[in-house]
């Protein structure tokens, strides 16, 4: 018999977690790497929410809590849907998981059958497709366009919807483009959803402070009140308040669909960490000037690399509205070879040489489904962004 269960055979490992190993062992042996492939902002979590998670351990709040969050994070949780989203929830409609990955993983243990179909725009965040093979179903991958700014058209998504489709995942600001759906865009989605109400809305909100330019954040069930009803809403803290490391990730919906998700994690990881709920309490109920503050970083670091890849020959890179990451097309590259030698085929055979070549870090395209592009994390400082386009410039101008 063998060890290894036939479900794993379907899913591979994040390929973002397998580009920052790789340029961390790099680094380690001595080599001079610039790592762009992490998604998580290199600032600080702000102290005023350290302090609870301190205060929390010297009060002894260090115990087990309910399966899926404590009363005042679940209370906080509806304020803050209430308070910038206009969505109404009870405590008891709301999920708190070990991040936001974690919510959406139990979404699916939830509810997947055999042959149920989960609709994902591409490009997409690596783990939607292997998460949906790992609870049981079938990922089918609706294709955006660069026309588009990488942005779901509602034929596509009209063409993409089946008898069998049971979820739809919904996410902007995206990773990895960054695009951004506005109010009238994302209507022309959910009117193609209104069209077929055995459809769940599954939409990732992680991105939503992380917004520029005056880009005005929307969400599903926002643009379309009559989508209430079959909408799970998800975020979490990582990664406008820079807390990835603690692990805290928040859904509501539909009080049936939440019983069931707490089902899956009293069964897997129970409560996610106590001290950490606390601070996501202070995290959501205090103050939130420092996003803008940070946000100011972000937009002069995306402005410098979109114009840096912009003037690097045979790349094009659109202006994204949010989160901290760029998709740059390649297009203008393939079949060229470059000063090490290597015949750049494809995006993944651009990253490799250009780590080997240029000690650059960043992730292959096709790992987010839609090819010839790379992606580049801007969460990094000003002088590693500059010194890793300078360097993608060179790389580019030395191909022939
Ligand atoms: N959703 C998207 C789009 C993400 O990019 C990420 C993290 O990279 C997550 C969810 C998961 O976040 P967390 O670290 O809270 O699990």
């Amino acid at each position: 018999m063998k060890l290894l269960s036939d479900t794993l055979d379907r899913v591979k490992p994040s390929p973002t977690i397998a580009v920052t190993n790789k340029a961390q062992e790099l680094k380690a042996a001595g080599h001079d790497v610039i790592g762009l492939g992490a998604g998580e902002p290199d600032f600080d979590t702000p102290q005023h929410i350290k302090d609870a998670a301190v205060v929390a351990i010297a009060m002894g709040k260090t115990k087990y809590t309910a399966v899926d969050g404590i009363k005042e994070l679940k209370e906080a949780v509806c304020a803050k849907f209430k308070r910038d989203n206009k969505l109404s929830y009870e405590p008891n409609q709301v999920s708190v998981s070990s991040g936001g990955k974690q919510i959406l993983y139990n979404a699916l243990m939830a509810t997947l059958n055999e042959g149920d179909e989960v609709v994902i725009p591409a490009p997409y965040w690596v783990s939607y497709p292997d998460m949906v093979l790992l609870a049981g179903g079938t990922p089918v991958i609706a294709q955006a366009s660069v026309q588009t700014n990488y942005k779901l058209t509602a034929d596509q998504l009209e063409a993409a919807i089946t008898p069998n489709t049971k979820w739809f995942i919904f996410n902007s600001p995206s990773n990895p483009t960054g695009a951004g759906y506005t109010w009238d865009e994302l209507k022309e989605l959910t009117d193609v959803l209104m069209r077929h109400p055995h459809v769940w809305v599954m939409s990732d909100d992680m991105y939503e402070f992380l917004a520029y330019d005056g880009f005005k954040f929307c969400t599903p069930a926002e643009v379309e009140p009559r989508l209430y009803d079959r909408t799970l809403t998800t975020n979490g803290v990582s990664k406008a308040y820079a807390m990835t490391g603690w692990r805290i990730g928040y859904a509501a919906g539909p009080v049936e669909l939440i019983a069931a998700m707490r089902k899956v994690q009293s069964q897997s990881t129970s409560n996610p960490c106590t001290i950490s709920q606390w601070a996501a309490v202070e995290a959501l109920n205090g103050q939130h000037d420092f996003i803008a503050d940070n946000n100011e970083i972000f937009v002069r670091r995306r402005n410098l690399v979109v114009d840096m890849l912009n003037a690097a020959e045979g790349i094009s890179c659109p202006v994204p509205e949010g989160a901290f990451y760029v998709y740059p097309s390649i297009s203008g590259v393939i079949g060229k070879t470059s000063a090490g030698g290597t015949k750049i085929e494809n995006d993944e055979i651009f990253a490799n040489a250009l780590l080997e070549e240029t000690g650059v870090a960043v992730v292959f395209g096709a790992a987010f489904g839609l090819s010839p592009n790379f992606r580049v994390s801007y969460a990094t400082s000003d002088e590693a962004l500059k010194e890793a386009c300078a360097r993608i410039q060179t790389f580019c101008a030395s191909m022939t």
